[in-house]
């Protein structure tokens, strides 16, 4: 590729709407530009390094013994009619009807689409298993589309779906993607974390998420020293011991104005974990649930959800919750509502205790409440956020870092093959429905996050594997003949090699244009034919992540280039 004919619009200003590094960089150096909120175009250097990235995939996915196919991406609604997931899966799914008022979808992820064609074709348990996987374009109407591709609209995804005859052999797939997931993030150079990412009581299902780590990650990493890592929303916590004792009787005090816990422990001088936080959530089939934690503590809402068998739920409403509890937020509690509804409380909030709740009535809160002998409670669940500091049942204390979620593998079992009813005759001659694993990467995701974490004041450092040409021929003056044939005669010989080279040829702007462009670019190695070569006859190359400079003869040009990059 000669500069000359590339099209790669390279800003030197910082554009205003980027917030990451990875997103301004990506912009600044002509990868990729944007369409609408959350939709991209990838412009040809974004393009070779997103198959680049694709290619390592493949090479992994294939050797792991996965097979490719190519799934629609428009999908029949009455597919994910019968997973259920079409009332379920809210409004970033983008769903449409044809001409003839039929039901379709975007794919956001395709369980459906390959539950119903291999649950359609394969039959007998001797076909088992089997381990497809597709790189292909999802639309997911995100609420806040930021950050670039990372947390885009319509974004290129490798999903994977294997199908078992046992949760034994899913075992073996799962351990086999989860290496091969290794091997592709360690290819790339990245610096990641395989967190727990189970999601509790459904089915035991396991799940496990790769994480590149940089502090623009949107995802917080609870760890300890022992190695142990969660995602926050998968890091469980330990149940407060209960402590057997004697509380007073229940006695409602005026606490005007106290609509927060703050405000509250101001008003009675103690400190927010001795108080109770009330919260209504709402299930799909409209049943009102409340929520008590300590006062110092947040709701984790997967973990609501697992207590919920899987049912999903959202915030409750401001009318919903005087229709509940009589009053508005700031004085709930779960004595004397006006509604019936589930009371479930956190472990860590002592059922025992005396506690301090809202009395559901207005600048009202009652103190002395034993929530085991008031309220009849008898259960405490797992139900609130992790924080650093906290004992994690897996021994040690959290710390936190963040992450940028890249892949996300997960054992399914067979929620998709039973609810679609889809199944294989097993050994016993018996049907069974298919258990199942999927496996997700975000190829334009895993990009931004190796930017994020390779990168210097003047641009991108891209790893070996996923630069969109190795050696950059950089012919400083190209009106000196001798300097253009020394050039045209390196980039013949590099692109005979196992580099790929671009010759920035360009005759119009000067060298050190052609330098900034480079290094913003992230060329792994700049070639350089300038004043040196006029005085010595050696060309220079500066390797881009350290810096550092060497002058060799042209005939040392690709032994030193290959003592560089093959590591
Ligand atoms: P997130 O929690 O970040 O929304 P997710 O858990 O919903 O992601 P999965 O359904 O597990 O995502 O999808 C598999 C992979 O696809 C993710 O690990 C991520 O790399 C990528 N991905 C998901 N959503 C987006 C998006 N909006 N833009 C770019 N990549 C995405
Ligand atoms: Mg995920």
């Amino acid at each position: 590729m000669k500069f000359s004919n590339l099209f790669v619009p390279t800003l030197k200003e910082t554009p205003k709407d980027a917030e990451v590094v990875s997103h301004q960089l990506m912009i600044r150096a002509g990868l990729i530009r944007k369409s609408a909120a959350g939709i991209y175009s990838y412009l040809p250097l974004g393009l070779r390094v997103i198959q680049k990235f694709e290619a390592i995939v493949r090479e992994e996915m294939n050797k792991a013994g996965a097979q490719e196919v190519l799934l629609p991406m428009v999908v029949p609604g009455k597919l994910w009619k019968k997973s259920a997931r079409w009332d379920q899966y809210g409004r970033e799914l983008l769903r449409f009807t044809d001409r003839k008022n039929q039901d379709f979808c975007l794919g956001p992820t395709h369980e459906e689409v390959i539950t119903e064609l291999i649950g359609s074709h394969i039959t007998s348990y001797k076909q088992l298993p089997i381990n497809v996987y597709q790189i292909q374009t999802k639309f997911r109407d995100e609420i806040r589309p930021r950050f670039g591709v990372m947390r885009s609209r319509e974004f290129v995804m490798k999903d994977a779906y294997s199908f078992h005859e046992t949760p034994e052999d899913l075992d073996l797939t799962y351990e086999a993607m989860h290496k091969a997931y290794v091997r592709i993030f360690e290819r790339c150079q990245l610096r990641f974390k395989v967190v727990n990412a189970d999601s509790g009581s459904i089915g035991g299902s396991e799940s496990a998420e790769f994480m590149v780590t940089a502090d623009t990650g949107e995802d917080e990493i609870l760890e300890t020293d022992s190695g142990y890592a969660a995602n926050v929303e998968a890091a469980e916590t330990v149940a407060i011991p209960d402590p057997e004792m004697e509380v007073g009787q229940p006695e409602a005090i005026n606490t005007p104005g106290t609509k927060t816990i703050d405000a509250l422990a101001t008003f009675l001088n103690k400190s927010p974990e001795t108080l109770v936080k009330t919260l209504i959530y709402i299930t799909d089939d409209q049943e009102p649930i409340m929520i008590l934690l300590r006062g110092d503590h947040t709701l984790n809402e997967p973990k609501l959800k697992n207590v919920l068998n899987g049912k999903g739920v959202r915030p409750a409403k401001e009318a919903e919750i005087v229709d509940i509890c009589g009053v508005t937020p700031g004085f709930l509690g779960p004595l004397k509502t006006q509604k019936p509804c589930q009371v479930l409380v956190d472990h860590s909030v002592p059922l025992n205790g005396d506690l301090t709740v809202g009395a559901n009535e207005l600048d009202t809160h009652i103190v002395h409440v034993q929530l085991s002998r008031d309220c009849g409670l008898t259960e405490r669940y797992d139900l609130r956020n992790a924080v650093p500091g906290d004992e994690s049942p897996q021994g040690g204390t959290y710390k936190s870092t963040r992450g940028i979620e890249v892949g996300h593998i997960f054992k399914l079992g067979d929620k998709y093959s039973l609810a679609m009813d889809k199944t294989f005759l097993n050994a016993n001659g018996k049907t069974a429905p298919f258990i199942m694993g999927c496996y997700g990467i975000g190829i334009g995701r895993t990009v931004a996050a190796s930017i994020e974490q390779c990168h210097d004041e003047k641009g991108i450092v891209w790893p070996t594997e996923l630069a969109p040409f190795h050696v950059d021929v950089i012919v400083a003056k190209p009106k000196d003949p001798e300097h253009t044939a020394i050039g045209d005669q390196l980039y013949k010989a590099l692109l005979d090699s196992q580099w790929d080279t671009i010759l920035d040829d360009r005759s119009d702007i000067s060298v050190g244009v052609k330098f900034k462009d480079a290094e913003l670019i992230g060329f792994p190695v700049q070639c350089v034919i300038g004043k040196i070569t006029s005085e010595t006859g050696e060309v220079e190359l500066i390797k881009r992540d350290t810096g550092d400079r060497v002058s060799v003869k042209p005939d040392q040009v690709l032994s030193t280039i290959n003592s560089w990059l093959i590591t």
